[in-house]
């Protein structure tokens, strides 16, 4: 499937500010998780594959697990289906289990070896969505480029599209992530990404918009507006 276009959209009003404060944050605030201590892009795209449907706490083990009996790319390609799938029992959701291990064959054939840093070419890959593969350029190739998720969709479109709310299309929410990281190659688009996705996971939540305590709120359209209201009680964007 070839990767969409990212429209070309100018930076958010209040961007420089919305990173600056993110960033601040997620120093202190960002959790300590093992797939952020690696820019090993296989071990970034194992992790990627079990947060697809699996939540974090639960992910943890069974990355681990999986990494020591299948320490390399070549190691997973090499490997019957029945036992890749014994690896991943438990964690459920098997297809994730079958499309990495066919990933691991192709990349062998087709790559060389080496996993793809570009999101056009990572798309293309068994089990890559559109986020998968902005998470894997970003998280293992530091690229500018963004990497959308549920979570990163709610913060952008409470952030700077407030009144679309959910009729924001996912080209707008892409064109303002792709925005707010472009030119940042490198560090700085690895922890941006990391940041946003951490805000939507921990504090701006799909339940409750915690805006008394958020960081950005001060350049949020959103939480500049109002503080601390129960989305399922009060319905926003
Ligand atoms: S200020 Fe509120 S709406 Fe804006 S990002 Fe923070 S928690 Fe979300």
């Amino acid at each position: 499937m070839p990767a969409k276009s990212t429209p070309r959209a100018a930076a958010p009003v209040r961007a420089a500010e919305f990173r600056r404060r993110l960033l601040r944050w997620f120093r202190g605030h960002g959790r300590d998780l093992p797939w952020r201590r690696t820019r090993d892009p296989y071990h970034v795209l194992v992790a990627e594959f079990m947060l697809q449907q699996t939540q974090v706490s639960r992910v943890e083990a069974y990355y681990h697990r999986f990494l020591e009996r299948y320490p390399t790319l070549q190691a997973l390609a090499r490997a019957e289906s029945g036992m890749v799938r014994e690896a991943w029992s438990g964690l459920g959701y098997y297809r994730r289990a079958d499309h990495l291990h066919r990933l691991a064959r192709v990349v062998l054939e087709d790559h060389g070896g080496t996993i793809p840093s570009e999101p056009e070419h990572l798309v293309r890959l068994p089990g890559v969505g559109r986020y998968t593969a902005g998470a894997v350029a970003s998280f293992a190739y530091e690229r500018a480029t963004p990497a959308i998720d549920t979570n990163v969709a709610r913060v952008i479109r409470r952030a700077f599209h407030p009144r679309l709310g959910a009729r924001a299309t996912e080209r707008r929410l892409w064109a303002t992530g792709a925005a707010l990281v472009r030119g940042r190659d490198g560090p700085a688009a690895w922890a941006f990404n990391q940041a946003i996705m951490e805000l939507g996971a921990l504090v701006c939540t799909a339940r409750v918009a915690r805006c008394g305590e958020c960081p950005v709120r001060t350049a949020c359209a959103t939480g500049s507006k109002r503080a601390g209201v129960t989305l399922s009680a009060a319905k926003g964007p």
